[in-house]
């Protein structure tokens, strides 16, 4: 493109205060300052001239549009663009309870109220209204978490990772941990357990195989520089087949013999047995306790059903250590997820109605017969005068726990699965993505898959709206 053509274009653009004149524009200014305003249309100004700049083609730049009537809906979309939250509400119909890409455990109702109380308005956080003093955040779920795991003592912070990180660093530092190589796992993101070893300042010492590690393993490896010995939840993968591990029972007396404390890694420790619901057997953080383990931590969103939070238990001796820790500013849980831990927490004194109550809980232990009800409701409401844009049938499919727990652990469910007629099942998938609240959902063979599992009740009209709106 000629240069002069080049100028032409740009020399066309609209002023800022012309376009912030327009009616159309002025109506904002009810609702966005004047400066927030004209940024939107800076932006949009902006991003027309990088257009007419870089295309070389004539036609190209005549066609990047700069008619009146389009550069106003440009602005318009950037100030609705830039008005709406980035962290939206989204429908989770993936079926995969804990997704970590979706926030992993949405909070019980009754959790969320009072948290919203707390998040609005001062608190005890951190003073005791009996002696009129100043009081210990930790203090709010000490007792209760004591309470149900038995154990000694307690402590909270941002989430597991921190927990392990903390808990090493100050038993350890400086010396030796030993640790299976079968349980080197890396957890996802950047969290490997030898990376976050180093990082907190022990020297982690391997023992057996990936397969197979023995007691005998972690028997000869103990030295004078040994100070702990480290089991990790292998999380999110299992060594199946000719595999040998050492039981927490067997590991607590080998340490208990050897003068050292045992820290179990539980990655989502649980309050309940599962295994009622038909869901693998895992141990509880009680049976962990039980069993003599010095220190475990685990997530406070995962299994648990609570906010991102890193709970450590155990002994005195050791979490007496720990709270002295200059780290655990650094680590500090904040007042909303302690609020909402402790609720979620308190809600596990009645077992049965923490079932029901706890999301994460509710949608493990619902039954495929249950949601098979409510898939074919949603079919009866999706079929009629649609039925011309897409081919809808019910099937059985396996649900996910996810977040790493578990995994092999499928949920058989119900699903009901949607094959568009005019559009892909791809474009269909994008669209609903699109929507608000936007609704996840699986593509599989071109079919869309609705997992109503990790669908709310409350949230079934909008879902039928929604894909009601993508497929008109
Ligand atoms: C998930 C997990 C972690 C990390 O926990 P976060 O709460 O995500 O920080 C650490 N260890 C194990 C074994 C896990 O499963």
């Amino acid at each position: 493109m000629e240069p002069e053509d080049r100028q032409r274009y740009l020399k066309n653009l609209p002023a800022v205060d012309e376009l912030l004149r327009h009616p159309q524009i002025q109506s904002h200014l009810k609702i966005f300052s004047r400066e927030w305003i004209i940024g939107s249309i800076r932006r949009t100004l902006n991003k027309k001239r990088q257009a007419i700049m870089i295309s070389n083609d004539p036609h190209e730049a005549a066609s990047v549009s700069l008619l009146p009537e389009e550069l106003l809906a440009a602005v318009e979309e950037e100030i609705s663009k830039a008005s709406r939250p980035s962290l939206r509400r989204v429908i989770n119909a993936t079926g995969v309870v804990l997704h970590t890409n979706l926030g992993r455990a949405p909070l019980a109702a009754e959790v969320c109220k009072r948290l919203s109380e707390i998040a609005g308005g001062y608190s005890n956080l951190e003073f005791d209204l009996v002696s009129g003093e100043r009081g210990s955040r930790y203090e709010h779920v000490e007792e209760i978490l004591r309470q149900l795991s038995g154990a000694e003592s307690a402590m909270v912070v941002n989430n597991n990772a921190g927990a392990v990180l903390l808990a090493l660093n100050s038993l350890a530092e400086g010396k030796e941990v030993i640790v299976s190589r079968g349980q080197l796992v890396e957890i996802g993101g950047s969290f490997r357990i030898p990376d976050v070893m180093k990082k907190s300042g022990v020297r982690l010492a391997e023992v057996g195989t990936t397969n197979r590690t023995r007691l005998e393993d972690y028997e000869r490896a103990i030295n004078q520089e040994t100070a702990l010995l480290l089991k990790v939840h292998t999380s999110n993968f299992r060594i199946l087949g000719f595999t040998a591990e050492v039981s927490l029972k067997d590991l607590v007396a080998l340490g208990r013999a050897k003068g050292l404390p045992v820290m179990e890694d539980l990655g989502s420790g649980c309050f309940v047995d599962l295994s009622q619901y038909g869901i693998e057997k895992e141990p509880t953080v009680q049976d962990a306790i039980e069993a003599g383990a010095g220190i475990i931590t685990f997530s406070g969103d995962k299994l648990l059903g609570g906010p991102q939070a890193g709970i450590i238990l155990g002994q005195k001796k050791h979490l007496d250590i720990i709270k002295k820790n200059p780290l655990t500013r650094a680590l500090r849980i904040d007042k909303l997820t302690l609020a909402g831990l402790e609720y979620t927490l308190r809600l596990y004194f009645n077992r049965a109605s923490a079932i029901e109550k706890i999301p994460v809980m509710r949608m493990l232990s619902c039954p495929a017969e249950k949601l098979k009800s409510r898939v074919k409701r949603l079919q009866r409401k999706l079929t009629g005068d649609l039925s011309h844009a897409f081919q809808v049938s019910l099937r059985e499919e396996i649900s996910q726990v996810g977040g790493g727990a578990l995994p092999l652990q499928g949920l058989p469910t119900q699903v009901i699965a949607l094959r568009p007629l005019k559009i892909s099942a791809a474009s269909m998938e994008e669209r609903l993505r699109k929507l608000n609240p936007a609704v996840i959902a699986r593509v599989q063979e071109g079919e869309i898959l609705l997992d109503l599992r990790t669908v709310a009740e409350s949230e079934e009209r909008e879902l039928i709206e929604g894909v009601r709106q993508v497929l008109e």
